[in-house]
């Protein structure tokens, strides 16, 4: 068995949504450089296999697949933030069969854990419209995947410094997939808040806990212990997905968040660490933002020395006050649904 499966492909380079769109080639450029420079042992890379017709259509609409794959060949504004090139449409194809491919792999066993490095990004897009430098949801497709091959319960979460508004509104309703997200709050895309909990059936199993501005790797650690990990583990996951966006890292232009590259390790730590407890280690990793070159490369190499095996990172210990409150807002807000919450 591999341990860690990296699925990747020159498409997602000629994705271009214009000069001086933060959303460039160089990021994803960046992210290979430095693991091809720093080669990491026990990984594997594999290139991805588009998704199907069927595969899309488990999250989105025949009207946004019809009109994104008019967009084929063309330099087109989707909204003022999402543009696309003559090959964006095949990369974004290509992006959500990585997603699928991944999670193949691992639940058939023949990978411990993958991490998907591809572009365009999925976590903003709804399953009826693109936005936010997102076509395709491919963590959401991604879960469908897992959900039809068997895996009863579906973990998501996004620690993209935005609120991941598509993947909620995909699983709004459903117990099956739950979705956890921390994020700047309120930011952009303005959902996120902590009394958004999903609805009918799927009450509770939306998680949200949005940090001001300069929250620290402190603060993120006490929103895994406190929040997120305990009911991650009530929940009992078949598998772990990550939309994992590195523009909370302290020099993301797009963002005001101050995490390093510990932070993130070990963020991903606590997932591997969750995924090993409740399903044999089955964990994807799929790249959503993060928009610092260097951050970018260096926290991605991080998390793929965690899935190898090869670091642990543990949070630091403290938390402000401003992050305290979050936290206890989300906990008030999912304490009913969680009773691991009201203890
Ligand atoms: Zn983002």
């Amino acid at each position: 068995m591999t341990q860690t499966l990296l699925l990747t492909d020159a498409l997602f380079l000629r994705h271009d949504p214009g000069e001086e769109h933060p959303e460039s080639p160089a990021r994803l450029a960046h992210i290979l450089a430095l693991l091809e420079k720093e080669p990491i042992s026990g990984t594997e890379r594999k290139v991805a296999r588009p998704a199907t017709e069927e595969e899309l259509a488990t999250v989105h609409t025949p009207r946004l697949r019809a009109y994104l794959k008019g967009l084929r060949g063309r330099h087109e504004a989707v909204d003022p933030d999402t543009t696309t090139s003559p090959d964006s449409y095949d990369a974004a194809v290509l992006a959500a069969g990585a997603s699928v491919q991944a999670v193949d792999e691992v639940l058939a066993g023949r990978s411990r854990n993958a991490f998907v490095l591809a572009r365009p990004p999925g976590h903003h897009a709804e399953p009826d419209k693109a936005m936010g430098f997102c076509l395709f949801n491919n963590v959401a497709i991604a879960a469908e995947a897992a959900r039809r091959q068997g895996a009863e319960r579906v973990l998501i979460l996004d620690w993209d410094v935005h609120h991941g508004n598509g993947t909620q509104a995909a699983f709004w309703t459903r117990r099956d997939v739950l979705y956890q997200s921390v994020h700047q709050y309120p930011y952009y895309p303005q959902t996120g808040a902590p009394f958004e909990v999903g609805e009918g059936p799927g009450a509770g199993y939306t998680v949200n806990c949005g940090l001001p501005g300069g929250s620290t790797d402190a603060d993120y650690g006490a929103i895994y212990r406190d929040l997120f990990l305990p009911v991650a583990e009530a929940f009992r996951p078949d598998l772990v997905l990550v939309s994992a966006g590195f523009d909370a890292y302290h020099e993301d232009p797009l963002a005001d968040m101050k995490l390093t590259e510990r932070g993130f390790g070990a963020m991903c730590t606590a997932m591997r660490d969750l995924a090993e407890r409740t399903c044999g280690g089955r964990l994807v990793l799929l790249l959503e933002g993060g928009y610092a070159l260097e951050g970018l490369s260096r926290s991605v190499h991080t998390c793929v020395e965690v899935l190898a095996g090869k670091r642990k990172d543990s949070f630091p210990e403290g938390v402000s006050r401003e992050a305290a409150a979050a936290l206890q807002r989300s906990r008030e807000a999912l304490k009913q649904y969680w009773p691991v919450l009201g203890r």
